[in-house]
């Protein structure tokens, strides 16, 4: 570590996304301080994991802490959405987790500081410290008391508050399509998913399907609801901005929610046994895009880089898996055999591609109509798999993989697939900017997305 500096790496936020680079850093042998206003453990919103999740914790080294707290597993999908159709990953054995994220990040920071992080908690980051343009470190402020702390990289997890990309770089773009506000609450006693009517028929249906989350689109949204270990059922209104604000106008946040709920049958049938017992949470919900990722001494990971749309729960995993390859990134960076370009040009490209398929999905799903086969067939068409003569069960099946994360763990690992996924986004990308008119801003180069890409391959036995 140079002389002047106090930590090789400095981390903004304790969420899933900064105790996880800190941990895989750590485990490198990076000295590490973690900053965060809170203290935890402290609430958050976003409970529900994809396939890739378990992968990522293996990694991290918490998957076995983690079931020992209870968590639920999760093994599929309930679409109530046009038709009911379904997603059921327990065929093939997979499964992810429904996490309470005071829990769950308390669980990570922790993870953190046994790997040797220095973490300091109720510590918030007034300011970035800058030398040109270079960020050189933190001036943090606890109990009234404001400190410098100096690093060799800055890894900004400060979630939806995007210190660098929207205070500093002033580079984070809304998705119009996306402008949205979240309601939500907590209800004991419903109905498990698993015995909803008219889902037993559907293609796909097993009564052993593990705690699906289910989807509902209602008029001007949707609904999700994600059952929790601690017996709660989660229930999110997802409206969009418009609506709600013509709603407000006459009504109370409560009664908006209620009123939500009413619109969707699989809700209502969830909820008829069950009470509410929670104030009802709310948040805006725009989705985002920075258009700087990496670069002399940062990196952005998780909600500080992007937010997309919650409906197919990809958050706080995709969060992380970018904080995976963000200290492989770094961890490659001390190592000098690759330019240092060349690292944050790899890191920010694999990211957007995954950034912007899965926007691409969530607006698919937007204006899907009917059978989700149209939907199946243009997600696959945004994967490396073979195009010609595909079969329903092989375009249903890159649905999937897409949705689940899996698709984003092969290519981060592979780059001949990374280049065909790249490549054909980069193809689609105007037809898929017609299907939802108002969604996309067009990113600069249009997704320069292929070229030789770190792989994670290898970045991962760096990080072991
Ligand atoms: C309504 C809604 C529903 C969602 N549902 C899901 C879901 O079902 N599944 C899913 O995967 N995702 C969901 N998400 C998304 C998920 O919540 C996020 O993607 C995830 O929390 C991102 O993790 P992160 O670590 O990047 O950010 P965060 O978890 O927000 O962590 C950021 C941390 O930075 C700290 N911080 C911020 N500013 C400072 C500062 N100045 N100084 C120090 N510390 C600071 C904060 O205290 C916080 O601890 C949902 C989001 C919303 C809004």
């Amino acid at each position: 570590m140079e002389q002047n500096k106090d930590a090789q790496v400095i981390v903004i936020g304790g969420g899933p996304a900064g105790s996880s680079a800190a941990i895989l850093l750590a485990k490198a042998g990076i000295k590490v301080k973690l900053f965060d206003r809170d203290k935890h453990p402290r609430y958050h919103i976003g409970e529900s994991g994809i396939l890739s999740l378990p992968f990522i914790l293996q990694l991290l080294g918490v998957e076995e802490e983690l079931i020992a707290k209870g968590v639920k597993r999760k093994g599929g999908v309930f679409f109530d959405w046009n038709k009911k159709w379904l997603i059921n990953w327990g065929v093939s054995g997979d499964y992810t987790y429904h996490v309470e994220r005071s829990e769950f990040d308390h669980l990570l920071l922790e993870k953190a500081r046994a790997c040797g992080v220095e973490v300091f908690e109720e510590h918030k980051v007034k300011e970035i410290l800058f030398e040109g343009k270079r960020p050189i470190g933190v001036r943090v402020e606890n109990e009234n008391k404001e400190k410098e702390y100096l690093c060799e990289h800055l890894v900004d997890a400060s979630g939806r508050a995007a210190l660098l990309s929207r205070k500093y770089f002033k580079c984070q773009k809304p998705l119009k399509a996306f402008q949205n506000v979240a309601l939500w609450g907590y209800w004991l006693k419903a109905k498990e998913a698993n015995s909803l009517k008219g889902f037993e028929d559907v293609d796909g249906y097993s009564s052993e399907i593990e705690n699906p989350i289910v989807i509902s689109s209602i008029p001007n949204g949707w609904i999700w609801a994600i059952p929790l270990h601690n017996k709660t059922l989660s229930v999110g209104v997802v409206l969009s901005q418009k609506h709600y604000d013509s709603k407000k106008k006459e009504m109370k946040r409560s009664d908006i929610y209620s009123e939500a709920i009413l619109n969707s049958e699989v809700a209502k049938e969830l909820l008829e046994p069950a009470h509410l017992v929670s104030p009802i949470g709310m948040t805006a919900d725009w989705s985002y895009v920075t258009e700087k990722w990496a670069g002399d001494g940062y990196f952005i990971v998780g909600d500080a880089a992007v937010f997309i749309d919650p409906l197919l729960s990809t958050g706080m995993t995709s969060a992380m898996l970018s904080s995976v390859t963000c200290a492989a990134c770094i961890k490659e960076i001390y190592k000098k055999k690759i330019p240092k370009e060349k690292i944050y040009q790899f890191y920010g490209e694999d990211y957007q591609r995954r950034f912007w398929r899965l926007s691409f999905v969530i607006g698919a799903l937007y204006a899907a109509k009917g059978h989700p086969s149209d939907l199946f067939y243009k997600t696959h068409c945004l994967t490396s798999q073979d195009l010609d003569g595909a079969a329903y069960d092989d375009i249903k099946r890159s649905f999937s993989s897409v949705i689940s994360g899996l698709e984003d763990l092969k290519e981060v690992t592979t780059s001949k697939l990374q280049k065909i996924a790249g490549e054909r986004l980069r193809q689609n990308f105007k037809e898929y900017i017609n299907l939802v008119p108002k969604m996309p801003y067009l990113p600069r180069n249009e997704l320069e997305l292929v070229f030789e890409p770190l792989g994670l391959e290898g970045a991962l036995s760096t990080v072991e």
